[in-house]
């Protein structure tokens, strides 16, 4: 596909904005809505660019989805159980709709775009009006044009690789923004239905990310988050062949004081990466690196195309180059055919990296990957307590890594009231940890300067500076 065929016309698009307009004024459209949003940042985001279209149609946000005259569940369908949730949720609100039979139900997202999913919501989830994929975002206004107007289910899955600019956006929070610098994802993981559902890799034009990046630092947005399935990739197939660190540098120019991203594979962590993170001047110390596995045989037959030993290099350059980096991670457990040793390798690995925080999963297989067909299923009990091992494990590390914060200066960019008291506030420290100190509901947004004093159940508490 060249690049003329990856972004969708301006054409289209003010095709979709007319459909938006004329749904506005379709008397019995749907006046409010509720967004549902499963699964990881990519999704988040794009349930904001659905809520941005939804107001665009006219339609006011409702807190509570029992509530709302359209309620849209944006799926995942990265693990199984993930998967089960949302159909669960799904099929609850066809009850609740006997008290409102007016309310429009939508589904939409990763879980849509899998084989043969289209063909069970069309047989078993009757009541279901509205399905589309991640590749037709963008047609909402035209799809819900047409169930509105033909009171049929529309279904929509076609598959193209697609980039659609300047959709409206509802922003979950004013002082920090999702920036996607690439779609899909072309690595294949033998476990993983992304590539899948996601399609090919694509990256956005750098100068269209840099105005949009100013567009958000001229609304007074404090932190922003580059999202993409692999960022260390972005660029592939761009005339001029810019590469993330390039990108990253030209962002860091413009002064929006805090800059985050994820992902990355260890596979394409360049040293030009390592070093523009250190000179930068808004880039925060803090590093997202999936290792999945600490055993290398485990991950070739994962397809990561790196060894452990190449991510503990990759591990002591950041560190070197960024002294006190944060570190995270994600791991797999209960892989097709994992033995005990094996796993033993990874509960070594977290040992020897002491991350931050970790992400762990039992391994889920996904129909149409590769690992779905390898032989040697671990039994769920197997896996249970080997996730439970290393969470048990990941959790006493923790508490000895985060201890290195205590005594020192943190800027946090403030989430929120603290869950546990009313006169604290919590946020995301440069390193991505969570820290609360004493504050109220003025301070949200702000970045204040505090010192770290104290560390309990993995929670840092710190005094404003
Ligand atoms: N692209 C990112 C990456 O490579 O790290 C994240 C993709 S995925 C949404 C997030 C995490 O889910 C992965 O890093 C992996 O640990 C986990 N995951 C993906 N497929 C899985 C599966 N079939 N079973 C269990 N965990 C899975
Ligand atoms: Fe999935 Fe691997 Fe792509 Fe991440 S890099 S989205 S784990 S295939």
């Amino acid at each position: 596909m060249n690049r003329g065929e990856i972004i969708v016309p301006q054409e289209e698009m003010n095709r979709q904005a007319e459909f938006a307009r004329q749904v506005r004024e379709l008397p019995h459209r749907p006046k409010s809505y509720h967004v549902v949003t499963y699964g990881c940042q990519m999704n988040a985001h794009d349930s904001e660019k659905i809520a941005g279209m939804l107001e665009e149609m006219g339609m006011a946000p409702s807190p509570q989805r029992e509530d709302a005259d359209f309620v849209i569940f944006n799926t995942c369908c990265v693990r199984e159980n993930a998967e089960r949730r949302a159909l669960g949720n799904v099929t609850w609100l066809k009850e609740v709709r006997k008290q409102k039979p007016d309310m429009v139900i939508a589904v939409c997202g990763c879980m849509i775009q899998e084989p043969g999913m289209a063909e069970v919501i069309l047989r078993r989830y009757r009541f279901v009006d509205l399905a589309f994929g991640t590749a037709n975002l963008h047609k909402l206004p035209e799809m819900l044009y047409q169930t509105l107007n033909t009171g049929q289910q529309t279904v929509n899955v076609e598959n193209r690789d697609v980039i659609a600019e300047d959709l409206p956006i509802r922003r979950l929070r004013q002082d920090a923004a999702f920036l996607t610098i690439m779609y899909g994802c072309d690595n294949f993981c033998s476990y993983c239905i992304v590539p899948y559902v996601r399609g090919r890799e694509r990256s956005r034009d750098p100068d269209t990310i840099l105005r949009e990046a100013e567009g958000l630092a001229a609304s007074g947005v404090r932190e922003i988050m580059l999202l993409g399935q692999n960022v260390n990739s972005y660029g592939k197939g761009l005339p001029g062949d810019p590469t993330f660190a390039g990108l990253l540098k030209r962002l860091d120019g413009i002064g929006i004081p805090r800059i985050r991203f994820m992902t990355s594979h260890p596979k394409d962590l360049s040293d030009d990466l390592i070093e523009v993170m250190a000179e930068g001047r808004h880039i925060l110390p803090q590093f997202h690196l999936p290792v999945q596995s600490g055993n290398n045989e485990i991950l070739k037959k994962m397809n990561r195309h790196y060894s452990r030993e190449q991510y503990l290099d990759r591990v002591s350059r950041l560190r070197s180059a960024i002294p006190g980096i944060g570190l995270s991670t994600d791991i797999i457990v209960s892989f097709p055919g994992e033995t005990e040793a094996q796993f033993e390798d990874t509960m070594n690995l977290v040992r020897e990296v002491r991350f931050d925080s970790a992400f762990t999963f039992i391994y889920s297989p996904r129909t149409g990957t590769k690992a779905a067909s390898m032989d040697g299923i671990i039994p769920e009990e197997v896996s249970t307590e080997r996730i439970q091992r290393l969470i048990a494990l990941q959790e006493s590390l923790q508490q000895q890594t985060l201890a290195r914060f205590i005594g020192q200066e943190e800027e946090i960019l403030v989430e929120g009231l603290s869950r546990r008291s009313s006169t604290a506030v919590s946020g995301k420290g440069k390193h991505a940890v969570s820290v609360t100190v004493d504050g109220n509901e003025q301070d949200i947004g702000r970045i204040l300067k505090c010192r770290i004093t104290n560390l309990k159940n993995n929670t840092l508490t710190g005094e404003r500076i």
